[in-house]
Parts: structure tokens; C-alpha cells; sequence
């Protein structure tokens, strides 16, 4: 083994040398980039990707008989089959290039939302949600005149499975939850979840922004109806993620989007939609994007997500015994199954002075609601401080967010 090779066998010296972006000063202090939950560094590999394709292929997709065009519609629908394999899926029908999470919720929310849920229906989502899975479903209620109701957690940021049992009723339409919460790092036992709401007919959407580059996801396994994830937390391109959707209920539904690629014929009398995955793809897609995705894909899986798991759950147990010894810290989210993310409070500092005084000492954390208002109001608090960690991070890079922490104690103490 290695001298910077991990107690389960990672080599992180040798993977942070795919990430030149983590080699850098920042006021003259080393970077210890740990806001990887807000949005990942890219490995060189997806930028090569990215590059190789806008410097040989640059042309659209399933439109053009030339050269160029092929080998860019070959490149782009390979990365979408990488994605169905990385999930599991059935068939590369079922995943849709979005923008991201938060697109892939609006696409079922728009589309699967207003055609199956109508008033006196209701929509179950939790009290962890990040906005973007609270507001579409909001709308869509607030349009149907159905109800939204809400899953209650513990103190420690556990959604409260007897409270959720008591919600499913006949009336339940759909649950949306997220895998792993953003703010707090919970992850929920989402399996056991989506089988209860499948027990009362309901559709069940899993919001997997946090959980994707953080654990294997076997979309078949969980039986999941909807799972959606963005590019940018898992190492890939921002402006890119994937929908899976159960392709009987893709089928059912109306398109998202009307326009070029999403049809097969057209009249101004009649439109003919075209087959899945298109249906829901109106417009040039985001070509690059997509590819870099792809690339990002067979990144973390040549590395091993069951790996990746487990460096990570140690960084973690190592970060929150720190963290937590320091004298006035509070942590926020002490959930018995977390996935790498340490939000807390300094108690009496504003947690956007926490952030900018670990600026200073080179460490980038993520101080703010996290688009998880409901979350923060819950622990009244405004704010949080959030250090969020990746397969790159050290513990070095942890003992230097305990010296910062120390730093703001000495400012403010
Ligand atoms: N859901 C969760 C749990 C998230 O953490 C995020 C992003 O932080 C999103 C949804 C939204 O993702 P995006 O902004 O990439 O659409």
C-alpha cells in the first residue's frame, strides 16, 4: 500500500491529480475545497471529453447524415447508456437528458403532475426537501387543487417513518423525497419508503441530486417511479442531469416541451410525438454536456461507488468527532445514516462570517439556507455552515477546517 493510500485502499493522491482546479492557493493558504455538495470539481477525463468533442465533433445530433453529425449523435446516446447502466435502468428509454434536478422534477410535475393529480388528491413530499423539490409540487397543488402535505422529522433530521405511514392514504397521488438530504447529510431509507407509498397506489419521485456521487443507485432495487440528478454533483458538467422514469409511465404521459426532435410528424392539424427518450427532449440538446456526463460516469465508477462509500463514511466519522469536540459548535443534522456532509453552527457568529473567515484560511464551505429554508426554520436557525466532503478530500484538508473554526473563535470569542 501506498503511503497516500486510504484504510479501504483509495489512492487519493494519485486521484486528486485528476482534479488540477484542488491544486491551487487561495490567500496564500492551500485550497481545502469542501462545498463539493453545492457543486463538485471536474476530472480531467470529462474535460477531455468536453473538448474532444467541440474539437472533432462539434455538429448536432440525429439530424445530420454527415460525418460529424453521426459521430456526435454515437458519442451523445452512448453517454446516455452509460447512465442507464450506472442506474440500473431497464432501458435507456427511460432516462431523459434535463438541466438537471431541478428541470427533472418540473418535467414530472408539469407533465406526469397534471395529468394524474386533480383536487381532493394530495402530494407527499418531507420536511427535508431542498426548494426545488417543494415549489414545483406547490404549484402543481396550487393549479389542481390538491393538498401538499409534509413528512415530519426528528431533532437529528430523521424523517419520522410512523408519521409517513399515517400521510399514505388512497389520496396520496405521488411521494417526492430526496435520497440524501442536502443540508443536512440524512439519508433516507428511501427503498423501505417508495414500497409503503407503492402499498397505496401512489408514484413515487426520488430527488437523488446528493445521494449520485455518493453511493451505488440501483434504480430497479429501489423501485423507484422517477429518479433525477444533476451532472455538477457528481463530477460532470454544469447545465446537464438525467430523469429515469418507468418507461409505462413515460408513455402515459404528455411532453414537457413542444418543438424540434421531440415529434415525428407534424401538421397544423395534428402532431405525431416521437418515441421515448425524445418525447421529452424538444430543442438542440446540451450536446458537450451530456458527453462530459458520460465521461463522468465511467469516472467514478472505475474508482467504485461501494469505495467511494466507504473513504467517504470515514472522512465523515473523523470530520463530525472534530468538528463536534470544538467548544461552541453545534452540528445540525445527526442523523444515524449520513452521507458526507457536516452542517453546524458557531454559536453567537453568523455563519456568513464563518464562511468568509474560512475563505481566508483557504477552506471553501457553503454558508447560507441551502436552498432548504423549511430545514433551518425547523433548528431556528437562519443559516447554516456546511462543509460537504468528496472522495478527493483528506483529512488533512478536515484538521484544516478545525484550525479555521479555531480561527473564527478567536475573532469572535
Ligand atoms: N435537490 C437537492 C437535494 C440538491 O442538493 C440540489 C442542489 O443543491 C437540487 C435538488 C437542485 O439541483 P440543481 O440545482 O442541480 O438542479
Amino acid at each position: 500500500m501506498s503511503a497516500s493510500m486510504s484504510a479501504v485502499g483509495l489512492d487519493v493522491q494519485a486521484l486528486r491529480r485528476d482534479f488540477p482546479s484542488l491544486d491551487q492557493q487561495v490567500h496564500d493558504k492551500p485550497l481545502a475545497y469542501l462545498d463539493n455538495a453545492a457543486s463538485a470539481q471536474t476530472p480531467l477525463p470529462v474535460i477531455d471529453a468536453i473538448r474532444d468533442h467541440y474539437l472533432r465533433d462539434r455538429s448536432n445530433v440525429h439530424r445530420g447524415v454527415h460525418e460529424l453529425s453521426q459521430r456526435a449523435t454515437n458519442a451523445y446516446e452512448k453517454a446516455r447508456v452509460k447512465v442507464q447502466r450506472f442506474l440500473n435502468a431497464p432501458s435507456y428509454e427511460e432516462i431523459i437528458w434535463t438541466r438537471g434536478t431541478t428541470e427533472g422534477v418540473n418535467l414530472v410535475a408539469s407533465s406526469w403532475g397534471r395529468a394524474n393529480v386533480r383536487a381532493g388528491d394530495e402530494v407527499l413530499i418531507s420536511a427535508l426537501e431542498h426548494h426545488s423539490n417543494i415549489v414545483p409540487w406547490q404549484m402543481l397543488c396550487q393549479q389542481s387543487g390538491a393538498t401538499l402535505r409534509v413528512i415530519p422529522m426528528n431533532q437529528a433530521g430523521e424523517l419520522l417513518q410512523d408519521e409517513y405511514e399515517r400521510l399514505l392514504t388512497e389520496r396520496t397521488k405521488l411521494v417526492a423525497v430526496n435520497h440524501v438530504s442536502n443540508a443536512l447529510g440524512t439519508i433516507n431509507p428511501v427503498r423501505e419508503m417508495i414500497a409503503k407509498a407503492h402499498a397505496v397506489g401512489a408514484v413515487v419521485l426520488i430527488d437523488g441530486a446528493q445521494a449520485i456521487p455518493h453511493m451505488a443507485v440501483d434504480v430497479r432495487a429501489l423501485d423507484a417511479d422517477f429518479y433525477a440528478f444533476s451532472g455538477h454533483k457528481i463530477f460532470g458538467p454544469t447545465g446537464i442531469g438525467a430523469l429515469y422514469g418507468k418507461k409505462a409511465l413515460l408513455e402515459a404521459m404528455p411532453p414537457y416541451q413542444g418543438g424540434g426532435d421531440m415529434i415525428a410528424s407534424v401538421t397544423f392539424e395534428k402532431t405525431i410525438y416521437n418515441d421515448l427518450p425524445y418525447k421529452f427532449e424538444a430543442g438542440t440538446p446540451n450536446i458537450a454536456d451530456a458527453i462530459g456526463l458520460g465521461a463522468a460516469v465511467d469516472y467514478v465508477q472505475k474508482i467504485g461507488m461501494d469505495a467511494i462509500a466507504a473513504y467517504e463514511a470515514e472522512l465523515l466519522s473523523y470530520a463530525t468527532e472534530k468538528v463536534a469536540a470544538i467548544d461552541g459548535v453545534r452540528l445540525i443534522g445527526t442523523a444515524r445514516h449520513k452521507a458526507s456532509v457536516l452542517s453546524f453552527e458557531v454559536v453567537g457568529v453568523h455563519p456568513h462570517d464563518v464562511g468568509t473567515i474560512l475563505d481566508r484560511e483557504g477552506v471553501a464551505v457553503r454558508a447560507g439556507h441551502h436552498c432548504a429554508q423549511p430545514v433551518m426554520e425547523f433548528y431556528g436557525v437562519a443559516a447554516t455552515t456546511r462543509a460537504s466532503f468528496a472522495f478527493y478530500n483528506t483529512r488533512e484538508e478536515i484538521d484544516q477546517l478545525v484550525g479555521a473554526i479555531g480561527k473564527v473563535k478567536e475573532l469572535f470569542g
